[in-house]
Protein backbone atom coordinates (compact mmCIF):
# COMPACT_ATOMS: atom_id res chain seq x y z
CA UNK A 1 0.00 0.00 0.00
CA UNK A 2 1.53 3.47 -1.08
CA UNK A 3 1.52 5.64 2.26
CA UNK A 4 0.08 8.31 0.63
CA UNK A 5 -2.89 6.28 0.22
CA UNK A 6 -3.85 5.61 3.69
CA UNK A 7 -3.39 9.54 4.48
CA UNK A 8 -6.62 11.60 3.20
CA UNK A 9 -8.07 14.86 4.74
CA UNK A 10 -12.21 14.01 6.38
CA UNK A 11 -14.71 16.07 5.18
CA UNK A 12 -16.24 17.88 8.10
CA UNK A 13 -19.41 18.45 9.33
CA UNK A 14 -19.66 19.48 12.88
CA UNK A 15 -19.32 23.51 14.41
CA UNK A 16 -19.11 25.24 17.73
CA UNK A 17 -23.37 24.43 17.92
CA UNK A 18 -22.92 20.58 18.24
CA UNK A 19 -20.74 21.40 21.33
CA UNK A 20 -22.72 21.80 24.52
CA UNK A 21 -21.29 23.64 27.06
CA UNK A 22 -17.20 24.17 27.38
CA UNK A 23 -17.60 27.82 26.10
CA UNK A 24 -14.45 28.94 28.00
CA UNK A 25 -12.73 26.22 26.29
CA UNK A 26 -14.27 27.16 22.59
CA UNK A 27 -13.07 30.99 23.53
CA UNK A 28 -10.21 30.00 24.16
CA UNK A 29 -9.30 27.84 21.37
CA UNK A 30 -11.19 31.04 18.79
CA UNK A 31 -8.42 33.48 20.78
CA UNK A 32 -5.14 30.66 20.55
CA UNK A 33 -5.82 28.58 17.14
CA UNK A 34 -8.28 30.21 14.96
CA UNK A 35 -7.25 34.20 15.38
CA UNK A 36 -3.96 33.28 14.54
CA UNK A 37 -5.29 31.47 11.61
CA UNK A 38 -7.08 34.12 10.39
CA UNK A 39 -4.78 37.07 10.99
CA UNK A 40 -1.64 35.37 10.08
CA UNK A 41 -0.11 38.36 8.90
CA UNK A 42 -0.16 40.12 12.08
CA UNK A 43 1.06 36.86 14.00
CA UNK A 44 3.80 35.93 11.99
CA UNK A 45 5.38 39.23 12.31
CA UNK A 46 7.34 38.60 14.98
CA UNK A 47 8.65 35.60 16.63
CA UNK A 48 7.49 35.85 20.10
CA UNK A 49 3.89 35.61 18.66
CA UNK A 50 4.51 32.63 16.82
CA UNK A 51 0.32 30.58 16.81
CA UNK A 52 1.07 27.08 18.20
CA UNK A 53 1.67 24.68 16.02
CA UNK A 54 1.12 22.04 18.82
CA UNK A 55 -2.64 21.86 20.98
CA UNK A 56 -2.75 19.16 23.09
CA UNK A 57 -6.53 18.23 24.34
CA UNK A 58 -6.88 16.40 27.38
CA UNK A 59 -9.45 14.73 29.62
CA UNK A 60 -11.38 11.70 30.20
CA UNK A 61 -12.76 9.49 27.34
CA UNK A 62 -15.82 9.96 25.53
CA UNK A 63 -16.10 14.14 26.53
CA UNK A 64 -15.37 15.54 23.09
CA UNK A 65 -12.04 16.42 22.36
CA UNK A 66 -12.24 14.89 18.72
CA UNK A 67 -15.35 16.55 18.27
CA UNK A 68 -14.01 20.19 19.30
CA UNK A 69 -11.04 19.37 16.85
CA UNK A 70 -13.12 18.82 14.17
CA UNK A 71 -15.04 21.90 15.25
CA UNK A 72 -12.25 23.88 15.39
CA UNK A 73 -10.96 22.91 11.69
CA UNK A 74 -14.26 23.53 10.93
CA UNK A 75 -14.46 27.01 12.16
CA UNK A 76 -11.45 28.14 11.37
CA UNK A 77 -12.13 27.25 7.73
CA UNK A 78 -9.07 24.45 7.61
CA UNK A 79 -8.44 21.05 5.99
CA UNK A 80 -8.61 17.97 8.73
CA UNK A 81 -6.68 14.93 8.76
CA UNK A 82 -7.45 12.65 11.03
CA UNK A 83 -4.27 10.32 11.51
CA UNK A 84 -4.76 7.09 13.00
CA UNK A 85 -1.69 6.20 14.96
CA UNK A 86 -1.85 2.20 14.75
CA UNK A 87 -0.57 3.31 11.04
CA UNK A 88 2.25 5.12 12.61
CA UNK A 89 3.23 2.03 14.77
CA UNK A 90 2.55 -0.86 12.41
CA UNK A 91 5.58 -3.35 12.89
CA UNK A 92 6.52 -2.57 8.76
CA UNK A 93 9.01 -0.91 9.76
CA UNK A 94 9.93 1.91 7.02
CA UNK A 95 6.41 2.24 5.54
CA UNK A 96 5.96 4.27 8.86
CA UNK A 97 8.49 6.57 8.17
CA UNK A 98 7.14 7.05 4.62
CA UNK A 99 3.37 7.43 6.00
CA UNK A 100 4.75 10.26 8.72
CA UNK A 101 6.40 11.85 6.21
CA UNK A 102 3.19 11.52 3.66
CA UNK A 103 1.41 12.88 6.22
CA UNK A 104 3.54 15.99 6.93
CA UNK A 105 3.56 17.02 2.98
CA UNK A 106 0.10 16.63 2.48
CA UNK A 107 -0.50 18.95 5.76
CA UNK A 108 1.51 21.65 4.56
CA UNK A 109 -0.19 21.24 0.95
CA UNK A 110 -3.44 21.59 2.64
CA UNK A 111 -2.78 24.42 4.67
CA UNK A 112 -4.19 25.52 6.75
CA UNK A 113 -4.70 22.39 8.16
CA UNK A 114 -5.46 20.42 11.23
CA UNK A 115 -3.56 17.04 11.91
CA UNK A 116 -5.51 14.97 14.95
CA UNK A 117 -3.75 12.63 16.49
CA UNK A 118 -6.43 10.57 18.99
CA UNK A 119 -4.37 8.71 21.84
CA UNK A 120 -1.68 10.88 20.97
CA UNK A 121 0.69 9.24 23.69
CA UNK A 122 0.20 5.87 22.64
CA UNK A 123 3.47 6.29 20.50
CA UNK A 124 4.98 9.90 21.41
CA UNK A 125 4.91 8.26 25.25
CA UNK A 126 7.73 8.66 27.30
CA UNK A 127 10.85 7.29 25.90
CA UNK A 128 12.11 4.78 27.06
CA UNK A 129 15.60 2.51 27.24
CA UNK A 130 13.32 -0.81 26.34
CA UNK A 131 12.24 1.18 23.07
CA UNK A 132 12.59 -0.69 19.98
CA UNK A 133 14.78 0.85 17.41
CA UNK A 134 12.15 1.06 14.80
CA UNK A 135 9.74 2.96 17.44
CA UNK A 136 12.90 5.19 18.60
CA UNK A 137 13.69 5.89 14.92
CA UNK A 138 10.24 7.20 13.99
CA UNK A 139 9.35 9.54 17.02
CA UNK A 140 12.66 11.20 16.09
CA UNK A 141 11.62 11.68 12.70
CA UNK A 142 8.44 12.32 13.53
CA UNK A 143 9.19 15.30 15.92
CA UNK A 144 11.89 16.59 13.19
CA UNK A 145 8.97 17.25 10.44
CA UNK A 146 7.23 18.51 13.27
CA UNK A 147 10.11 20.94 14.01
CA UNK A 148 10.05 22.01 10.00
CA UNK A 149 6.61 22.88 11.03
CA UNK A 150 7.67 25.56 13.80
CA UNK A 151 10.61 26.92 12.21
CA UNK A 152 8.45 28.07 9.21
CA UNK A 153 6.67 31.23 10.78
CA UNK A 154 4.63 31.26 7.26
CA UNK A 155 3.25 27.48 7.90
CA UNK A 156 0.00 27.38 9.49
CA UNK A 157 -0.41 23.70 9.86
CA UNK A 158 -1.32 22.27 13.32
CA UNK A 159 -0.48 19.32 15.09
CA UNK A 160 -3.48 18.45 17.56
CA UNK A 161 -3.14 16.02 20.14
CA UNK A 162 -5.82 13.81 22.39
CA UNK A 163 -4.86 12.05 25.24
CA UNK A 164 -6.65 10.71 28.64
CA UNK A 165 -3.16 10.12 29.84
CA UNK A 166 -1.36 13.62 29.60
CA UNK A 167 1.49 12.51 32.00
CA UNK A 168 2.67 9.33 29.40
CA UNK A 169 3.82 12.46 26.80
CA UNK A 170 7.57 12.34 25.74
CA UNK A 171 8.59 15.82 27.57
CA UNK A 172 9.94 16.60 24.10
CA UNK A 173 6.48 16.38 23.06
CA UNK A 174 4.83 18.80 25.69
CA UNK A 175 7.30 21.42 25.01
CA UNK A 176 5.74 21.20 21.03
CA UNK A 177 2.42 21.71 22.08
CA UNK A 178 2.15 24.78 24.41
CA UNK A 179 -1.63 25.09 23.95
CA UNK A 180 -2.62 22.52 25.99
CA UNK A 181 -6.26 22.75 27.29
CA UNK A 182 -8.63 19.75 29.77
CA UNK A 183 -11.73 19.09 28.36
CA UNK A 184 -13.47 17.69 31.68
CA UNK A 185 -16.40 15.87 32.23
CA UNK A 186 -19.65 17.10 31.76
CA UNK A 187 -21.86 18.52 34.79
CA UNK A 188 -25.32 18.79 35.19
CA UNK A 189 -26.50 21.19 32.59
CA UNK A 190 -23.84 20.11 30.40
CA UNK A 191 -25.32 16.60 30.16
CA UNK A 192 -28.92 18.52 29.90
CA UNK A 193 -27.36 20.33 26.56
CA UNK A 194 -25.45 16.99 25.16
CA UNK A 195 -28.78 15.16 25.38
CA UNK A 196 -30.77 17.48 23.75
CA UNK A 197 -28.59 17.67 20.91
CA UNK A 198 -28.12 14.43 20.52
CA UNK A 199 -31.76 13.89 20.59
CA UNK A 200 -32.39 17.14 18.02
CA UNK A 201 -33.09 15.41 15.12
CA UNK A 202 -34.63 12.16 16.84
CA UNK A 203 -38.51 11.38 17.27
CA UNK A 204 -38.75 11.59 20.51
CA UNK A 205 -41.72 12.65 23.48
CA UNK A 206 -43.08 15.97 23.36
CA UNK A 207 -42.87 16.83 27.32
CA UNK A 208 -39.39 15.01 27.92
CA UNK A 209 -37.76 16.38 31.09
CA UNK A 210 -34.16 17.45 29.79
CA UNK A 211 -33.31 18.65 33.42
CA UNK A 212 -34.25 15.94 34.72
CA UNK A 213 -32.38 13.45 32.78
CA UNK A 214 -29.36 15.73 32.82
CA UNK A 215 -29.30 15.28 37.01
CA UNK A 216 -30.21 11.72 36.86
CA UNK A 217 -27.01 10.81 34.53
CA UNK A 218 -24.65 11.73 37.09
CA UNK A 219 -20.87 10.58 36.38
CA UNK A 220 -21.81 9.92 32.47
CA UNK A 221 -19.54 11.50 29.60
CA UNK A 222 -20.84 12.53 26.24
CA UNK A 223 -20.47 8.97 24.61
CA UNK A 224 -22.04 7.22 27.89
CA UNK A 225 -25.07 9.59 26.95
CA UNK A 226 -24.99 9.31 23.27
CA UNK A 227 -25.28 4.92 24.33
CA UNK A 228 -27.57 5.79 26.55
CA UNK A 229 -29.99 7.31 23.99
CA UNK A 230 -28.93 4.84 21.08
CA UNK A 231 -30.17 2.29 23.26
CA UNK A 232 -33.43 3.89 24.15
CA UNK A 233 -34.12 4.65 20.71
CA UNK A 234 -32.96 1.17 19.63
CA UNK A 235 -36.04 0.12 22.28
CA UNK A 236 -38.59 2.72 20.82
CA UNK A 237 -38.12 0.93 17.13
CA UNK A 238 -38.17 -2.92 18.80
CA UNK A 239 -41.81 -2.09 20.47
CA UNK A 240 -43.40 -0.52 17.66
CA UNK A 241 -42.02 -3.30 15.29
CA UNK A 242 -43.16 -6.42 17.64
CA UNK A 243 -46.58 -3.75 18.00
CA UNK A 244 -46.64 -4.47 13.90
CA UNK A 245 -46.00 -7.76 14.12
CA UNK A 246 -48.98 -8.59 16.38
CA UNK A 247 -51.01 -6.57 14.50
CA UNK A 248 -49.85 -8.29 11.45
CA UNK A 249 -50.48 -11.68 12.93
CA UNK A 250 -54.01 -10.45 14.46
CA UNK A 251 -55.16 -9.83 11.19
CA UNK A 252 -54.14 -13.28 9.39
CA UNK A 253 -55.88 -15.00 12.21
CA UNK A 254 -58.92 -12.81 11.64
CA UNK A 255 -58.63 -13.19 7.65
CA UNK A 256 -58.15 -17.33 8.16
CA UNK A 257 -60.97 -17.37 10.83
CA UNK A 258 -63.73 -15.38 8.57
CA UNK A 259 -62.61 -17.90 4.96
CA UNK A 260 -62.91 -20.69 7.49
CA UNK A 261 -66.48 -19.08 8.07
CA UNK A 262 -67.42 -18.52 4.54
CA UNK A 263 -66.01 -22.35 3.60
CA UNK A 264 -68.29 -22.89 6.09
CA UNK A 265 -71.29 -20.89 4.03
CA UNK A 266 -70.30 -22.57 1.12
CA UNK A 267 -70.85 -25.70 2.66
CA UNK A 268 -73.93 -25.61 3.63
P1 LIG B 1 -12.04 9.48 23.31
O1 LIG B 1 -11.09 9.97 24.36
O2 LIG B 1 -12.69 8.17 23.69
O3 LIG B 1 -11.50 9.49 21.91
P2 LIG B 1 -13.38 12.02 22.97
O4 LIG B 1 -13.07 12.84 24.19
O5 LIG B 1 -12.62 12.31 21.72
O6 LIG B 1 -13.31 10.48 23.32
P3 LIG B 1 -15.72 12.40 21.36
O7 LIG B 1 -15.44 11.25 20.46
O8 LIG B 1 -15.46 13.76 20.85
O9 LIG B 1 -14.94 12.18 22.73
O10 LIG B 1 -17.21 12.34 21.90
C1 LIG B 1 -17.98 11.18 21.82
C2 LIG B 1 -19.43 11.54 21.59
O11 LIG B 1 -19.97 12.12 22.78
C3 LIG B 1 -19.63 12.60 20.51
O12 LIG B 1 -19.81 12.05 19.25
C4 LIG B 1 -20.88 13.31 20.98
O13 LIG B 1 -22.04 12.62 20.57
C5 LIG B 1 -20.81 13.22 22.48
N1 LIG B 1 -20.23 14.39 23.15
C6 LIG B 1 -19.19 14.40 23.99
N2 LIG B 1 -18.95 15.63 24.48
C7 LIG B 1 -19.89 16.43 23.91
C8 LIG B 1 -20.17 17.82 24.03
N3 LIG B 1 -19.48 18.65 24.82
N4 LIG B 1 -21.20 18.31 23.29
C9 LIG B 1 -21.93 17.51 22.51
N5 LIG B 1 -21.71 16.18 22.36
C10 LIG B 1 -20.70 15.64 23.06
Amino acid sequence: IIASQLVVPEEINVNWKDIAGLDHLINELRETVILPIQKRELFADSRLTQPPKGVLLHGPPGCGKTLIAKATAKEANMSFINLDVSLLTDKWYGETQKLAAAVFSLAVKLQPCIVFIDEIESFLRTRTQHDHEATAMMKTQFMSLWDGLITDPTCTVIIMGATNRPQDLDRAIQRRMPATFHVPMPGAAQRERILQLILRAEPTAADIDFARLGAATDGFSGSDLHELCRQAAVYRVRDLARDELAREEQCKQNKSSSSDSDDEYVDA
